[in-house]
């Protein structure tokens, strides 16, 4: 989706002579060095495996979002260096008005490449740059999964599928936009700044969705994400720049995964968007890519420890997957009943909503599917009894949080 007129980014891939063949085994391999695949070789370090990490750019060379975050994600991540900008509240405008919401917790815009580095400080892997192009023919039969890529075959036991949406790891289940369950998203990049996270809902620039500008200091991040991926959303996130009175410059656009998809198959794992970890009706990816990476990674790590196998690592993760698909699907279908609200109608009930208690609420409850205090959990997430009393009490997250705030 990079406009004819851009300047193509300057790649910092290894070419030619650097290429060389990367064939061979190792304890783990992680394909993707983004969001879950960084937070996935991140939990693994210290353990003493062989973990190689591949994509097709370096690391933080391509971002792939507008890069925002709860703030609390960034702190408990040790990643606040790399934050630009920090809201206290989200101002939605719509064709009858515009609403402010006072958040109980701030969001934070950051930048990417140094965000990626900061994860990537954290690590003891090894990375390089490949293409992947999907699984090779199996092994000896010897339990281990075969990669092939541009630089040749890789190897390893454990093999995780962070590469997006794509799912190239997968045995293919024909998943393919506009078909799929994927939203459309496209963003421009100008110069500029501003004081506040915004969103537009407003089917003059589309009719399922939502733009946005997400100012980070000197730059903003202004696009519009459509639900049904059959909108295209070229000319109205121009449109919209040009309603801000901003240049349409440095484009960044994907498809977006809606729903769930399966946590293992074929003894691969997958995180992030390859699993379908987007939120509906926010597109959030990014807290849920470190958030299910996290997780994975814990697992991975109980197996190179040798705590547990690979088949039991699979089971706990699909588990641990499986338990959130409740709070997916009533994410979705909010995403699918708010476009048929009849505008008119929909600004009252904006406002009605704006209602401080119940903004408290719902976004207490929001965070609670991906919490931050998550990353600092380590051991309690995968108890069976802690399980249980989320199982019998899932707001009580949430009402603790809102308690918090108050207090
Ligand atoms: C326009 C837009 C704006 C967005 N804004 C936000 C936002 O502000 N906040 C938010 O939470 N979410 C946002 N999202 C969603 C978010 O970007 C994704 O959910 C998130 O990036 C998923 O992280 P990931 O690590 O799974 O995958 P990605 O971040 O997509 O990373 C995949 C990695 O795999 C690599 N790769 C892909 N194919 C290959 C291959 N064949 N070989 C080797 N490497 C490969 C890529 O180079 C990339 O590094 C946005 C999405 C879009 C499209």
């Amino acid at each position: 989706m990079m406009a004819e007129s851009e300047p193509m980014p300057v790649r910092a891939t290894k070419r030619g002579d650097e290429r060389t063949p990367l064939d061979g085994e190792r304890d783990v391999l992680i394909c993707g060095a983004s969001f879950a695949g960084l937070a996935i070789a991140r939990e693994l370090a210290g353990s003493g495996a062989d973990v190689l990490i591949v994509d097709r750019y370096e690391i933080g060379e391509r971002q792939t979002s507008a890069c925002g975050i709860p703030t609390e994600w960034l702190r408990q991540l040790g990643l606040m260096d790399a934050e630009r900008q920090r809201f206290d509240a989200l101002v939605m405008h719509t064709p009858y008005g515009t609403a402010r919401y006072r958040l109980p917790w701030t969001f934070s815009t950051f930048d990417y490449r140094e965000l990626c580095q900061l994860l990537w400080r954290d690590c003891d892997a090894e990375f390089e740059t490949a293409k992947v192009n999907g699984r090779a023919a199996p092994a000896n039969g010897d339990g281990r999964i075969a990669i092939d890529t541009d630089r040749g075959t890789i190897s390893a036991p454990l093999v995780v599928d962070a590469l997006g949406w794509r799912r190239m790891l997968a045995n293919g289940d024909g998943y393919q936009p506009p078909d799929a369950p994927l939203s459309r998203g496209l963003e421009v990049h100008p110069e500029g700044s501003g004081e506040d996270l915004e969103l537009w809902i407003d089917r003059r620039y589309v009719p399922a969705g939502y733009g946005w500008s997400f100012p980070a200091r000197d730059e903003l991040r202004i696009g519009v994400g459509s639900f049904d991926p059959r909108f295209h959303v070229r000319q109205t996130t121009e449109l919209l720049a040009e309603d801000l009175g901003s240049d349409r410059v440095r484009y960044q656009g994907n498809w977006i995964p809606h729903k769930l998809r399966r946590a293992t198959e074929g003894g691969v794992f997958f995180a992030g968007d390859s699993a379908g970890h987007c939120l509906p009706l926010s597109a959030e990816g990014i807290r849920t890519a470190l958030y299910f990476g996290i997780a994975l990674g814990r697992e991975l790590r109980g197996v190179v420890e040798g705590r547990q196998n690979r088949a039991e690592a699979e089971s706990n993760y699909a588990s641990f997957h499986d338990s959130h698909e409740w709070k997916f699907s009533w994410m979705l279908r909010a995403q699918k009943l708010v476009p048929r609200v009849p505008p008119r109608l929909l600004w009252p009930l904006i406002k009605l909503l704006g209602a401080k208690r119940f903004v408290n609420w719902s976004f207490a409850h929001y965070l609670a599917i991906a919490p931050p205090e998550f990353v600092d959990s380590a051991d309690d997430q995968h108890r069976p009894d802690q399980q249980q009393d989320d199982a019998e009490d899932p707001l009580r997250r949430e009402r603790d949080l809102v308690q918090a705030e108050q207090a």
